[in-house]
């Protein structure tokens, strides 16, 4: 069975007090054991060392990028070299505020997710088509497309989680009805079926990412190829802890 896993992605938020506070109520809260989801912070990288000398010893810490190779004079960048030294486990690569705002392309995200996996680090990768490439009827050969400019460069699937993150549902309150989740998280389970192994399509966890919420992720969790979530927003606030428990 493939283990829950929520993320919270914090993305360009957060004091040092806001971040304290938070982590306090996830440190008191009751949640299902780490037998059963897999929980994840990912703060500023500034952020990172105080989150992991705070946060409960069950949940872990994720960056929200990292550089593409080895470290080096890449003024302004942090290597996975660097997260590893620090302790941290997990990155997410290719969110689409990057891709769209920052200009990843499906390459040059699939070489950071070879790069981090190579270095030891798990991954967390996100593909999804914005609202014109849905309403065009492009929603599948989009993230198909995505999924294997990543496929063609990693050699294992075990560390990574497969993001599908729909860039109209991100932030704007919209989120994918359940019935629009499981459809593209399915079909991305048969391409991997078809393109890498069975073995991988059925172990690799797909999760969910938009206007995720403590109203609408049970809902969605009841999907059966909605493996977890990556939560924005709702990450930093109480309704959290909810999200976490949706799964049981
Ligand atoms: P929201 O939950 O704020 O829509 O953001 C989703 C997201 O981008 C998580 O990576």
């Amino acid at each position: 069975a493939r283990k829950f896993c929520v993320g919270g992605n914090w993305k360009c938020n957060g004091t040092i007090e806001e971040a304290k506070k938070i982590i306090g109520l996830l440190n008191s809260a009751e949640v299902p054991s780490e037998e059963d989801v897999e929980v994840v912070i990912a703060p500023t990288y500034v952020h990172l060392s105080l989150v992991k000398s705070l946060l409960r010893p069950d949940f872990s810490v994720a960056a929200q990028n990292a550089w593409v190779k080895k470290g080096g004079a890449y003024t302004g960048e942090i290597s996975a070299e660097i997260l590893v030294n620090l302790g941290i486990p997990w990155v997410i690569l290719g969110h689409s505020e990057r891709r769209g705002l920052l200009g990843e392309s499906n390459e040059f995200v699939a070489d950071k997710v070879a790069y981090c996996l190579s270095q030891g680090l798990k991954v967390m990768a996100c593909i999804g088509e914005t609202l014109e490439q849905r309403e065009a009827g492009e929603t599948m050969s989009i993230v198909a497309e995505q999924t294997k400019a990543i496929a063609a460069k990693i050699g294992s699937w075990d560390n990574v989680v497969l993001a599908y993150e729909p860039v109209w549902a991100i932030g704007t309150g919209k989120v994918a009805t359940p019935a629009q989740a499981q459809e593209v998280h399915n079909e991305l389970r048969k391409w991997l079926a078809s393109n890498v192994s069975s073995d991988v399509a059925s172990t690799t966890r797909i999760i969910y990412g938009g206007s995720v919420n403590a109203g609408n992720s049970k809902e969605l969790a009841a999907e059966p190829d909605v493996d977890g979530f990556l939560v924005g927003g709702a990450s930093l606030k109480p309704e959290f802890v909810d999200i976490i428990k949706s799964a049981l």
